[in-house]
């Protein structure tokens, strides 16, 4: 890969694919602007905006990385693991992803249902006219939320209808961690761990138990740097990968204004040399194991 390791990288994005506000091609074009050399279009159960990315990034000069973020089974918080450089044709994936899809549909008329008893007035097709065509998702019923009336503010929408233990929430269906590694394996990818801070099981033994679980399950990597995590965070989660031998990885999990947040690449820059290293690991996971 001809990257120059220097050179600021973000790899957590999302498009219109999933949840983000930004079209495959408008955020590459973002990344060329802000001087990136490399970014990974890490959308939500789904990898459809990955080609058209991948095509606009030849066209810019910005590497690419195929890549997908799954959610998995996991209590006390939230566990996203990342795919990087997958094989986005693999059909174990693809099958898994559809599957996901038929999910999420199932949940959104579940969502529907649960706000026609509590009395609001709002139908599937009305929450489509805020998805534009792309996937269906809760950033979708806030905003129509939002626009009827029925709440003043987006975070208000979460709060009292859509957020876990809401009153119209349908909880997600969700693959075990051991599953989804092997199925990025099998596409030929690397799994790595999203944003820890998430699990909320702290920064101590809890989080290091599960990290070495995690690791005997096959993870490849931690997502050290994050806009979210502190400084002492960072240290911990840096000191987790150096021991456990994961590749340290970063990214700001750019929503553009789907979410609070619209500034593509981390602040200090994460350089390209972690690209290069889930490369490398990539090269030995390949290779048989002695
Ligand atoms: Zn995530
Ligand atoms: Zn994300």
């Amino acid at each position: 890969m001809h990257i120059d390791p220097e050179c600021p990288v973000d790899l957590h994005t999302h498009t219109t694919a999933s949840d983000g506000s930004l079209s495959p091609e408008d955020l590459v074009d973002l990344a060329r602007q802000g001087g990136l050399c490399a970014i990974a279009v890490t959308d939500h159960d789904t990898t459809d905006g990955v080609i058209r990315a991948i095509e606009a990034g030849q066209r810019a000069g910005v590497v690419v990385l195929p890549a997908v973020e799954i959610s998995s089974q996991h209590k006390p918080g939230s566990m996203h693991i990342l795919g990087y450089f997958i094989d986005v044709g693999e059909p174990h994936l693809q099958d898994t992803l559809a599957e996901m899809v038929r999910n999420r549909d199932r949940r959104n008329r579940g969502v529907i249902e649960r706000l026609n008893n509590l009395g609001v007035q709002i139908t599937l097709e009305e929450v489509a006219e805020y998805a534009g065509g792309d996937v269906l998702g809760r950033p979708h019923f806030a905003r129509a939320l939002v626009s009827k009336g029925v709440v003043s503010t987006i975070q208000e929408a979460f709060d009292q209808y859509l957020d876990a233990g809401a009153a119209a929430a349908v909880p997600k269906e969700k693959l075990p961690p051991e599953y989804v590694i092997d199925m990025i394996h099998g596409a030929g990818g690397l799994a790595v761990l999203a944003h820890p801070y998430q699990l909320r099981l702290g920064d101590g033994e809890e989080l290091e138990k599960r990290v070495r679980l995690l690791c005997d399950q096959g993870l490849d990597g931690i997502e050290c740097f994050y806009p979210e995590h502190s400084e002492p965070q960072t240290a911990i989660y840096l000191s987790l990968a150096a021991r456990y031998s994961l590749v340290a990885t970063g990214g700001t999990d750019f929503h553009g204004s789907s979410k609070n947040q619209t500034r593509l690449g981390l602040q200090p820059p994460l350089r390209a040399s972690c690209v290069l290293q889930l490369a490398a690991r990539r090269a030995r996971n390949i290779c048989p194991r002695s």
